[in-house]
């Protein structure tokens, strides 16, 4: 197939050739004339303003002025020489300088002719100064009519000194627009175009660069925004209904004897309405012919494992295997002793699948795997070993998954004829917005409920220098059989400086509650994780009554009896981090607390970060203001490969144009439910051309 115009390599563009080209790679990663044409101005200045000569001040912003040229010469030697001309109104006057092109300025410049000049103002031994201006003969400029917005692109320093400035670069997108009339067409269906009033695509582009008035750039910039958004939902929205028409699951059309023994028998507790719901829509999926790919949205603490757990059952009781899969080795045995315990005496077996599973148990473990002797399997990465092969796998299950990669789960996938059903569990609440975006393709299913009886935490933030009274409060708790969480920030826990953070505070615990009398366990990542092991299961088994720790016990510890978190430095660390390391209390009966310790004076968006904290217990609503105050970028989860980066639009500001995009992308989809139609089949190949991806991500949950 040719190569459509829009994709030709910018080698290819007058006034480019392959150097250049190599360097708008380099630089800012422009390859075809359709990224540079994409590339847009950062900021636009209007050039219909003319400030006389007499007004003008040292500053940063670029201003026009009006002048004729009165002297042009060489001044200095050698490598120091420059041009210098003198632009006058006839009563004041201003230097022009050119350190470099010298001789390209001095063949431009004609003295007395006048000129509009354009840039910005300096001082240079109390003489106002303009370097590289751009310069225009004023009777040139008096025969336009517009447009006066002038693009401003945003360059690196080594292409400026390559002489690529924006003057060149406004140069080299006039030329490819040029080149690419009449080969830009309308992408969107025009029924949308209607609806929405939107700017056409060619038109859009043009005034993105070089725009009419402020009225037209907006809509070319909404234009653009819409697009990107549409195109977006219009890809999540079709991977799901292609995996829906296309993948078949195992089909678990009874509830068994396992399913019921357990809940009528074993079952310790009352279901929350919020676990019963969930566990219903699943049931629905599990029965329904389709293989099932839902994310499961919980709130710390709301009891994820249980609805895992009774999934996993339904697998059994259908004669298929299921699997739960945790991030790290701590997190699947937890799961494996809870899952163990309340089994119990049910016929059923259940194994343990880590990197510590070795020699003949593993040799044997994998056998009864093969044999389908074992129903269940919980583990680590190490599911996804090549050589672990399952009898019949019918459901995975993925805790806390954002720590697994969409590859790795593709992995999964291989492990079964028929694609097993997938429920990804996380605890990190995802902002709605994002959560379209980034598993828009998944079916969502939200816990926002805690167990009953659960005192929510009380949460304190506290400058360091009360720390002794904090102490006091440690003592007072675990004198009542508590337990307590110190959590000190390891950002990079590969540098030496950050644990010095941990050992010194470590070091201050047990000034403060030393030995026999109190014991303290301490864990951090660049333990060997056999020595974490062995610390962590001191802090479980209530051997150790205090935990030292960095932020590996964030995700999915389980120590119903801690009652107690206490965070120091807490401005370094994210909100949604906060709020799950808070979540490591509270799952007992106890009232809890979390103390978050600032140091020094933190500035006021940290405080203020915290108070919010504080505020709620919610982690939707936490989530949301996350994404406010950090921008979609540093969320949790959000490095994920397998969603677009967006171009035009913004995450958290363009979110409710991203809800009416995905409608619209909904009704499209749902008037051509087969996806054959020709509109679905236009929008298709434009997605595939602007916005698609190199990958079959629908082969992955
Ligand atoms: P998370 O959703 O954070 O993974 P867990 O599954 O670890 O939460 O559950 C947290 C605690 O709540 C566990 O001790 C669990 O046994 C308990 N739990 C779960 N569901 C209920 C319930 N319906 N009622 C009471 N306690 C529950
Ligand atoms: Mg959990």
């Amino acid at each position: 197939m040719p190569e459509h115009p829009l994709f030709y390599d910018l080698a290819y563009l007058k006034g480019i050739g392959p150097q250049r080209a190599a360097w708008l790679e380099s630089e800012l990663g422009l390859t075809t004339f359709y990224d540079l044409l994409t590339y847009f101005p950062y900021r636009y200045l209007d050039r219909s303003e003319i400030y006389p000569l007499g007004t003008l001040v040292e500053g940063p912003a670029f201003v026009q002025t009006r002048g004729k040229v009165l002297r042009i010469e060489r001044v200095g030697t050698g490598k120091a020489v420059r041009l210098v001309a003198t632009l006058s109104d006839g009563h004041h006057f201003m230097e022009l300088v050119w350190f470099q092109s010298i001789k390209w300025a001095e063949e431009m410049l004609r003295k007395g002719e006048e000129y509009l000049v354009f840039g910005k103002v300096g001082q240079y031994k109390g003489q106002l100064q303009m370097a590289h201006p751009e310069m225009t003969s004023w009777v040139e400029w008096s025969k336009k009519s517009g447009p006066f917005l002038s693009p401003m692109y945003s360059l690196t320093d080594k292409l400026r000194q390559r002489n690529l400035h924006n003057r060149w670069w406004m140069g080299i997108v006039r030329q490819a627009l040029e080149q690419v009339t009449g080969n830009v067409s309308e992408i969107l269906p025009v029924h949308l175009i209607d609806a929405e009033s939107l700017m056409l695509r060619w038109d859009a582009l043009e005034q993105a660069h070089f725009p009419t008035d402020n009225i037209l750039l907006n809509k070319a910039l909404y234009r653009f925004k819409f697009e990107e958004l549409f195109f977006l939902q219009f890809g999540v929205l079709r991977l799901k209904n292609t995996r829906k028409l296309q993948n078949p699951g195992p089909v678990f059309e009874k509830v068994g004897d396992m399913f019921l023994r357990f809940f009528h028998e074993r079952l310790p507790f009352e279901l929350t309405d919020a676990q019963k719901r969930v566990i219903k829509e699943i049931r629905v999926d599990l029965g329904s012919g389709k293989q099932m790919n839902r994310l499961l949205q919980g709130d710390v603490g709301s009891g994820k494992t249980m609805v895992a757990l009774m999934s996993m059952l339904l697998a059994a009781d259908n004669g298929y295997q299921a699997c739960l899969m945790a991030p790290t080795e701590l997190l699947s045995r937890q799961h494996f002793d809870t899952i163990q315990s309340m089994l119990g005496d049910l016929p059923i077996r259940c194994g343990l699948l880590t990197g510590q599973v070795k020699g003949k148990g593993r040799k044997e473990l994998l056998q009864d795997l093969f044999d389908g002797n074992l129903q269940l399997l919980v583990g680590t990465h190490a599911l996804i070993q090549e050589h672990v092969h399952f009898a019949k796998l019918g459901l995975a299950v993925i805790d806390e998954q954002h720590r697994f990669g969409v590859e790795q789960r593709a992995k999964l996938w291989a492990k079964a004829g028929l694609a097993p059903h997938v429920l990804v569990m996380t605890a990190t609440p995802i902002p709605r917005t994002l959560a379209m975006t980034r598993y828009g393709d998944l079916e969502v299913s939200i816990m926002n409920q805690l167990p009953a009886g659960r005192k929510p935490v009380q949460t304190l933030v506290t400058p360091e220098s009360k720390r002794l009274k904090m102490f006091a409060f440690l003592e007072q708790q675990m004198q009542a059989g508590r337990q307590v969480y110190v959590v000190y920030p390891a950002i990079k826990e590969t540098e030496q400086a950050e644990l010095k953070f941990l050992y010194d505070g470590y070091e201050a615990m047990l000034r403060a509650f030393p030995p026999p009398r109190y014991r303290l366990a301490v864990v951090h990542g660049q333990m060997k994780s056999s020595d974490r092991d062995i610390e962590m299961q001191r802090f479980v088994k209530g051997v150790a009554h205090l935990l030292v720790a960095t932020t590996v016990i964030e995700v999915g510890v389980n120590v119903p009896n801690a009652s107690v978190m206490v965070i120091e430095n807490a401005e370094r660390f994210g909100l949604a981090q906060l709020h799950q390391l808070r979540g490591r209390v509270g799952r007992g009966s106890e009232q809890s607390y979390c103390i978050l310790m600032h140091k020094g004076k933190p500035s006021d968006e940290a405080i203020q970060r915290l108070q919010a904290l504080a505020s709620t217990n919610d982690g939707f609503e936490i989530a949301e203001m996350d994404l406010r105050m950090r921008g979609p970028g540093d969320l949790a989860g959000t490095q994920q490969s397998g969603s677009m980066e967006l171009k035009f639009s913004d995450l958290v500001e363009d979110s409710p144009l991203m809800h009416k995009a995905r409608t619209y992308a909904e009704q499209i989809l749902a008037a051509d439910p087969a996806g054959n139609g020709e509109l679905t089949g236009k929008l298709v190949s434009a997605y595939s051309r602007f916005y698609g991806q190199s990958k079959n991500w629908s082969k992955i949950s």
